[in-house]
Order: structure tokens, then C-alpha cells, then sequence
């Protein structure tokens, strides 16, 4: 069914984009032993959770002995593996905080991903500054834009959406933003019924054109969820996340989560968008050949 049949006035029948976060920086074998690490771990998880009905991936790289890095090398080579193993999957590469120090955390934009992850400020995490001085956010952005992949505007806080709505009206952005709304990370923004709404009014107010997704921390994920899918948004999960499918049980895979979304997907009656429907919903072109 193409896109345009989904459409709806109210938007909440519009098949829902999921997103798996696949490693992220910090979970690691010691928290969940599916926590896919090496490229080959990460290339098989993620083709599991491409046929569960993922659309993006949301991918990091770690050296080998599981800390966070941004070597454009490691990058290049999970790049070409996903793009043989999962055609059309939209991918994602984070340019967060953990894995570099300033620029460095731009260094694998020239592989030109279909999309990156732009924070627009700086707030703290759970043992750190999360820092995005307005330079290095200025730098990734014309970074973005010059090499024509897609931001994902990280939502951390609400100055982040005024942020983001600045830059959009100075045409620093290929294409309609696309906006994250990140809640649960420790000293950071908890998930909190109330600033959610708030978020998305806001974003409706000043980014009328934003797609929007969200993502929630441990816990949160499944709340953040089914927030997300019953108010028309597209939504993230995965090990980088959250490693558990509840208090007592450890997901299995990142595809055992896309799983538990697809069904709250289908609990609202939406389908989990196939990447064509996701680069059509998010006005993305085919890929680039790589
Ligand atoms: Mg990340």
C-alpha cells in the first residue's frame, strides 16, 4: 500500500516509523549479553530487527574492547554490511557525545549516511556534561548539509526545539526537520506526561513541517512507546536504550523489542512503516549509491 493511501487527516493512521537504537555507548555484554558489539554482531542484529520491521537504524561503533569510538573506519565497515544485508533500511549514524571529543564525533559524516544525529545544546547526563557548544553545533550542521544527509534534531530539553526552529528558519537544514524527543536519561529530561505534550504543541508551533519520534530510557522505552504511536509519532527502541523486556526478563535481541513495538503498532492500528514508507513519510531520496 503506498504511502499516500495511509494518509489520514488525523495523521494517527500514517504507518509508524521505528527506529532501533542497535548499541549505543554505554550498554554493554555485561548488561545483556545481546548487546551486539563487533561489526558482525551488529550487522546480524540489526538484519533481525530490519525483518521485524525496523526502518532506521540508529548505529554507533565501539573498539574491541566494547568502549565507544567514532572511527570512521568501523563506520565504513558496518555501512557497507547493512547496505548489502538490509536494502533500503535508512541509516542513522549518532554523532553523540560519548564516542568523541568535538569534531571528531563529525568524522564518518563524508561516508554520507542517509541520516546523523545533531544535538542543538547541551545538557547533562547521568555522569557528565552532554556538550554541544554552539561551534561544534554550527560545524555538524554544515557538515550535514554540505554532504546532504538528513539531522535527526535530538530533543534533550525545550530549548532544543526553539533551537531547532531557529536554525530551520536560517536554511540550515536539507529537507523538513525531523525532531527526537529523548526522555528518562538520568539529569537530563525525565519522562513526564505533561512536557511531552508541551514538546509536541510546541513543535507543531514552531516546526509545523517536523516529523517527530521519541524515545524513552530503560523503563521509559515502553511508555515512550505508546505514547508516540497512539499520538500519530514514530517511535525508537533498542539495546542502546533499554536492555530489558521488563523488570525480570532481558530482551533477547533488538529485534525482540522492534517486535513489542510492531504489536503496540498494531494494538493503535498502524503498521510499522517499510523503509520505502519511512523515506517517503520523511521526504528522504533512495540511497545514494554507496
Ligand atoms: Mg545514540
Amino acid at each position: 500500500m503506498s504511502v499516500e493511501q495511509h494518509q489520514h487527516p488525523s495523521s494517527k493512521q500514517e504507518p509508524c516509523i521505528i527506529c532501533v537504537a542497535i548499541t549505543g555507548s554505554l550498554s554493554g555484554k555485561h548488561h545483556n549479553p545481546a548487546v551486539p558489539i563487533s561489526i558482525s554482531e551488529q550487522i546480524e542484529s540489526t538484519h533481525e530487527a530490519f525483518e521485524a520491521g525496523a526502518s532506521i537504524a540508529h548505529c554507533h561503533v565501539r573498539n574491541n574492547d566494547g568502549t565507544p569510538t567514532s572511527d570512521p573506519d568501523k563506520f565504513a565497515v558496518l555501512q557497507q554490511g547493512l547496505i548489502k544485508h538490509c536494502p533500503g533500511l535508512i541509516l542513522q549514524f549518532s554523532t553523540g557525545g560519548r564516542s568523541g571529543a568535538g569534531r571528531e564525533r563529525g568524522g564518518m559524516l563524508p561516508l554520507q549516511p542517509d541520516m546523523a544525529s545533531l544535538t542543538v545544546g547541551s545538557n547533562n547526563f547521568p555522569t557528565r556534561i552532554y556538550e554541544n557548544s554552539p561551534d561544534l553545533v554550527d560545524w555538524l550542521s554544515q557538515e550535514m548539509q554540505r554532504l546532504d544527509i538528513r539531522p535527526e534534531i535530538e530533543i534533550f530539553d525545550l530549548s532544543h526545539i526553539f533551537k531547532a526552529a531557529e536554525m530551520q528558519a536560517a536554511g540550515r537544514f536539507n529537507g523538513p526537520p525531523h525532531v527526537q524527543f529523548v526522555m528518562g536519561v538520568k539529569n537530563a529530561m525525565p519522562l513526564d506526561r505533561a512536557v511531552f505534550e508541551f514538546y509536541l504543541e510546541t513543535t507543531r508551533r514552531l516546526l509545523p513541517d517536523a516529523t517527530w519520534c521519541g524515545a524513552g530510557i530503560g523503563r521509559d522505552q515502553i511508555v515512550m512507546n505508546e505514547w508516540c504511536v497512539a499520538e500519530g509519532g514514530h517511535a525508537r527502541t533498542g539495546l542502546e536504550d533499554n536492555v530489558r523486556m521488563d523488570r525480570t526478563t532481558l530482551a533477547p535481541s533488538n529485534a525482540a523489542l522492534v517486535r513489542r513495538l510492531v504489536d503496540i503498532c498494531h494494538a493503535h492500528d498502524r503498521e510499522a512503516a517499510t523503509p520505502a514508507q519511512a523515506r517517503a513519510l520523511l521526504r528522504l531520496p533512495e540511497r545514494k549509491a554507496a
